[in-house]
């Protein structure tokens, strides 16, 4: 989907058929006032519904989803162009996982989170209570448009906040989430949708929300945090990637080609987290080879706006032209430099839609190995050491996502732990984010910040420590009045405590000298 925007309309258009969609005025600061002053009414509201409530209302948002499918996801093909299997798979099943298993993972983490309290502090406790933090924003990007805008909202919700959330005005599937959240009985106002551009997005920061939670790309991300710098607004920065994808020589042909295939090409190449380079061991290289480009050339594609009714279409389109054109300069550039393209290599007239290619005579002096390509291009270099390739798979500035292939498990564990990213997957690729469980997030360029997993819902959190002490007549040690006798008596508690050949003996013994000093008794 393609915005056509001035600064004030916006134009959705086909990535497949090129015409316009539809078209609209972004929203400004009047409709953003209003939006934030309901937020801000509406969150004491929701903080004071209790976690299963609070749950109760976004089990209604998933009953909708799932009785609504075909009608969302011909809202997301149209507005993306991606295959409906893709939508299918990447928003309307992830999007009901992440809720069902946060039904209960997230009565567990609202609650109050008990953790030791150490001897020197003996007879209190402590625990962690998870409060909101008010009123989040969340900025979404344009290829999972539904999930990206529905998960990080409903996390926010869970945690007790009201949330704004701004698609991206690429795909923006104007009037499709207020449908769920009305047709579905969800709590009014508790999460509201703001549409426009990078103008509209920027008035959101002004408005001062209590954290912002982006999803985009790095350049964006830069802008973001400086702007919430002002105010010093916290961020969480999901940004892009470069993902690494290494074969080793153990690996089964068949399904390792398969899944490498699925990798690179789901949503077109335009996951943060598709396979960006392909790093194959020396020995398997032809044979791998052959079998990724044998199979790429059976994909079917979408050329038409008939193709995102059907279920056997396998690669979507671009969403966005401008990607588009970054894709074919990568393209242009490898080839300039070396490259050879074994099958796609060039978009189908007409629509937005680029074929899967395979390129190999690729190296790091190429953008397409170094830069987010975000399309369905896959470039595949041999390599001969594990050394090397760990060396090669971390020369980027992004950290976000990788795989690893080996029967051999302590060498893909090994080679896991080396790469330098957020998220890795042994024996496939980005099977990581099927598990709501994990915390999902990058380093480097691709942004800091983690959700999902025990994040999902702490992030949007005040997680306030709090200390009970009973209200004894004890005083405590470190308290006035100091005196030498206190300080040598400090000195044995210190070395009863934390040299490292302490008996049990010391421990009871500083206890004891604890005790004394709290009842003030000769000190
Ligand atoms: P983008 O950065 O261009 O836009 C993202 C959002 O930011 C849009 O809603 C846009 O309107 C808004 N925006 C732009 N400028 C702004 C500003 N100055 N102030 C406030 N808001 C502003 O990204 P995109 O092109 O929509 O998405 C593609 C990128 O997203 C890729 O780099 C991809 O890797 C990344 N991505 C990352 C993840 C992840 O979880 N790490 C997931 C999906 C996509």
């Amino acid at each position: 989907m393609e915005t056509l925007a001035s600064s004030e309309t916006i134009s959705v258009t086909s990535p497949v058929s090129l015409r316009q969609l539809y078209a609209f005025e972004a929203d400004g600061r009047d409709r953003i006032d209003k939006i934030f002053q309901q937020a801000r009414n509406i969150q004491p509201s929701i903080e004071a519904l209790t976690a299963k409530e609070r749950i109760e209302y976004v089990m209604k948002i998933k009953d909708y989803v799932i009785a609504n499918r075909e009608s969302l996801i011909d809202r997301i093909v149209a507005e993306t162009g991606k295959s409906r299997f893709d939508a299918f798979t990447s928003e309307i099943f992830e999007i009901c996982d992440v809720i069902e298993i946060f039904k209960k993972k997230a009565l567990g983490l609202l609650k109050d989170q008990k953790v030791p309290t150490p001897l020197v502090l003996m007879g209190k406790k402590s625990y962690v209570i998870p409060q909101p933090l008010g009123v989040i924003l969340v900025i979404t990007p344009w290829n999972y448009p539904l999930y990206q805008t529905m998960i990080p909202s409903i996390f926010a919700f869970l945690a007790g906040n009201a949330v704004v959330v701004k698609p991206s005005e690429v795909t923006p599937l104007r009037g499709v989430v207020e449908e769920i959240l009305e047709k579905s009985g969800f709590l009014k106002d508790a999460i509201q949708i703001v549409y426009g551009g990078k103008e509209t997005g920027s008035m959101l920061i002004d408005s001062r929300p209590d954290k912002i939670h982006f999803t985009g790309s790095c350049a964006t991300g830069r802008k973001i945090m400086e702007h919430a710098s002002r105010y010093l607004i916290p961020v969480d920065l999901e940004l892009g990637g470069k993902d690494a994808s290494i074969v080793f020589d153990d690996v089964d042909i068949d399904r390792t080609a398969n899944g490498i295939l699925w990798g690179a090409f789901t949503t077109a190449g335009q996951s943060c987290t598709s396979i960006e380079r392909l790093y194959v061991h020396q020995s398997i290289y032809d044979k791998l080879l052959n079998e990724i480009v044998r199979l790429t050339q059976q994909l079917k594609t979408v050329s038409s706006e008939d193709d995102l009714q059907k279920t056997n279409v396998d690669v979507g389109a671009v969403t966005a032209s401008f990607q588009l054109r970054i894709i074919e300069e990568h393209v242009r550039d490898a080839i300039e430099k070396g490259a050879e393209i074994l099958c796609g290599g060039k978009r189908i007239e007409g629509t937005q839609t680029f074929m899967p290619t395979v390129l190999v005579n690729v190296n790091h002096s190429m953008k397409i190995m170094t830069e987010e390509t975000f399309g369905p291009v896959l470039p595949i270099m041999p390599f001969q050491t594990e050394e090397e390739v760990i060396r090669w798979a971390n020369d980027s500035p992004y950290g976000l996502g990788g795989s690893v292939w080996s029967k051999d498990l302590k060498r893909a564990d090994r080679v896991a732990r080396a790469m330098k990213t957020g998220n890795v997957s042994i024996n496939s690729h980005m099977i990581t984010e099927a598990n709501p469980h994990l915390p999902f997030g990058g380093v480097k360029e691709s942004g800091f910040g983690r959700y999902k997993g025990d994040f999902s819902i702490w992030t949007f959190c005040n997680m306030k420590s709090v200390l009970v002490d009973k209200q004894s007549s004890m005083i405590e040690a470190h308290w006035y009045p100091f005196s030498p006798t206190k300080y040598k008596l400090l000195n044995t508690i210190l070395d009863s405590l934390f040299v490292r050949s302490k008996k049990w003996l010391n421990v009871l013994q500083t206890a004891m000298q604890l005790d004394k000093i709290g009842r003030k008794e000769k000190y």
